[in-house]
């Protein structure tokens, strides 16, 4: 049978996030044989699509206009509805970003379709595609087969492979030119907090630091162990409330969800709530004084001891690497 499949791309900085190449392996899925078309919305992005094509998208359409410079939902509804009505797509597909989170339900809400969100894994069974997903906050997996003639999903970052990038693939990146008025939201100015270059959704390694860190300053030890194995620092919400850091760092239940291929979790207890965005990590590592803490059950390698020895001696081992 085969589906034309869209694929958001999401560019940040310039740059191609890697959701969006893992997008559109799962739009290879969710296609059946049919097409991927990849799409970037927002201006200067036109030489992004290239690197759709490397990753599986058999083409790219760009819009580009002024008010798509930074991300408005109302802007980008705008022009994907615009896209959409005149490809007349079967499926769209999303990253579960913040990007994604704010625009797949309010697309698929105009278009009056469901959606499957926050999908780790997509397979081609029996005759039905089967979307794995997140619930009860990661305590448990659904599997859902859409009923509808339009697929509408998100998909988790770092949980579907993206294809192998192959520069000798080739497709059309065409422009396709939106009317985009009556905005509701207009970004004058973006100010942007100074964050180290790993982003922490789509890092392969966190540390992660809990009201264990005690301190700003505690988290220096997990930066020198981050930079040395080149991953992102996270936190607990009992860090940030602490202030010992930025909200952004916050991951849990309220915070962001990630799934590395390493976590370690240094002075974290293992609350529920923190457990629901990380507990879908592939290796996790807790360090904590408290042999009964909680995060030794969901660790697959735990320490206990005090994270201000442990943490610089893991670094100085990994360093000579
Ligand atoms: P604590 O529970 O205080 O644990 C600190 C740990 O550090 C302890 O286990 C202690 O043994 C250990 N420790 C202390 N000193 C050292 C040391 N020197 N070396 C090694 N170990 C040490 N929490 C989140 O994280 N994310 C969320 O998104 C989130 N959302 C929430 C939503 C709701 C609605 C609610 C009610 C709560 C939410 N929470 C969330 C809060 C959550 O319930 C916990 O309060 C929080 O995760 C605790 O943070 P913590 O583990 O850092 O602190």
């Amino acid at each position: 049978m085969g589906r034309k499949v869209l694929v958001l791309g999401e560019a940040r900085e310039g740059a191609l996030r890697h959701v969006s190449f893992e997008a559109i392996a799962a739009g290879a899925t969710v296609a059946e044989g049919g097409e991927v078309v990849g799409v970037l919305v927002g201006k200067g992005v036109k030489n992004l699509g290239d690197e759709l094509i490397h990753y599986g998208a058999n083409r790219v359409i760009v819009t580009e206009h002024d008010d798509l410079d930074s991300y408005t939902s109302d802007g980008y509804a705008q022009a994907l509805l615009a896209v959409i009505q005149e490809e007349k797509p079967e499926a769209i597909i999303f990253g579960h970003t913040a990007l994604g989170k704010d625009l797949s339900p309010k697309l698929a809400a105009r278009l009056d379709k469901g959606l499957i969100s926050d999908v780790t894994a997509l397979e081609a069974a029996g005759g039905n595609l089967v979307f794995t997903r997140p619930i009860y906050s990661g305590k448990a997996f659904e599997k859902k087969i859409s009923t509808e003639d339009f697929i509408f999903a998100t998909i988790r970052p770092n949980n579907i492979s993206a294809l192998e990038k192959d520069t000798n693939r080739t497709g059309d990146v065409k422009e396709f030119d939106v009317e985009i008025k009556n905005l509701r939201t207009i970004v004058k100015e973006v100010v942007r907090k100074a964050t180290q270059g790993v982003d922490l959704s789509e890092a392969k390694v966190v540390i992660a630091g809990g009201r264990g860190v005690k301190s700003e300053d505690g988290f220096k030890p997990l930066e020198d162990l981050a930079d040395v194995l080149g991953g992102a620092v996270g936190a607990s919400r009992g860090a940030c409330d602490a202030e010992y850091c930025d909200y952004s760092l916050q991951i849990g239940q309220t915070g962001k969800v990630v799934t590395p291929d390493l976590y370690i979790a240094c002075g974290i207890s293992g609350a529920i709530q923190h457990l629901a965005g990380m507990s879908n990590s592939k290796v996790i590592v807790a360090i904590n004084k408290d042999a009964e803490a909680n995060i030794f059950k969901v660790a697959d390698y735990g320490i206990v001891g005090d994270l201000f020895e442990v943490v610089p001696l893991l670094t100085e081992e990994f360093k000579k690497l």
